[in-house]
């Protein structure tokens, strides 16, 4: 795995702190308890790599993880249901919402939803502003070991009709971080979004 290298770089609260943007970037976003840092873990295999994310004063900036040779992973900050005040909410619009549009060496964003609630309000302003800014997107259907097989089937082609809308067609898999499922896959398709 290629990406178990990966090391925290910096944790940037606007743009202009963001490295120079000369290497293939892949952002990770999710709504809060998505399953976002576990997935990031689990891809980088590594047990703690996303808890600099989570750490006090760095929840609402952008982390990012230098993966040498390949390039680098943005951790996006999420947010969940009512949490957040409307203030703070415009100002994650604003840096996100900006950082998708700009960010020249962004390939390509990894979607991490919960299984059993996909498609919140927050994946749906993630899904606008990547079409707005023709970034492929990949969605992972995360805490697939939560449903049985058939309902995370079903799950996943319920979703993958409702992503029909979207011009510039969103990829989709099933995901669990506990047992590991569509790791490969997961792997493979942002090796390839890297340019790999
Ligand atoms: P984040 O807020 O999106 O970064 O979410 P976390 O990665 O912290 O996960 C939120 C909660 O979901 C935690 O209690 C995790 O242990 C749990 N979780 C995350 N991924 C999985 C998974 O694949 N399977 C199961 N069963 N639980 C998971």
């Amino acid at each position: 795995n290629p990406f178990a290298r990966a090391e925290f770089r910096i944790s940037c609260a606007d743009l202009q702190q963001l490295p120079r943007d000369e290497q293939p970037e892949i952002a990770f976003a999710g709504r809060s308890n998505a399953g976002k840092s576990s997935a990031l873990n689990t891809i980088c295999n590594h047990k703690q790599l996303a808890r600099v994310s989570k750490t006090p004063g760095r929840t609402q900036l952008i982390n990012l993880f230098e993966i040498p040779n390949i390039g680098r992973f943005a951790d996006l900050p999420g947010y969940g249901y009512a949490e957040v005040p409307a203030a703070m909410r415009k100002g994650w619009g604003k840096l996100i919402g900006n950082y998708v549009d700009v960010r020249t060496n962004l390939r390509g964003i990894v979607l991490i939803m919960d299984i059993r609630h996909p498609m919140t309000d927050f994946d749906t302003q993630m899904l606008d502003w990547a079409q707005q800014a023709a970034r492929p997107v990949h969605i992972l259907l995360t805490k697939a070991d939560k449903l049985g097989f058939g309902a995370s089937k079903n799950q996943l082609l319920k979703v993958r009709r409702e992503l029909e809308v979207y011009e510039q067609r969103p990829t989709i898999q099933l995901f669990s971080s506990q047992e590991k499922t569509g790791l490969e896959e997961a792997i493979a398709t942002i090796l390839t979004l890297m340019g790999h």
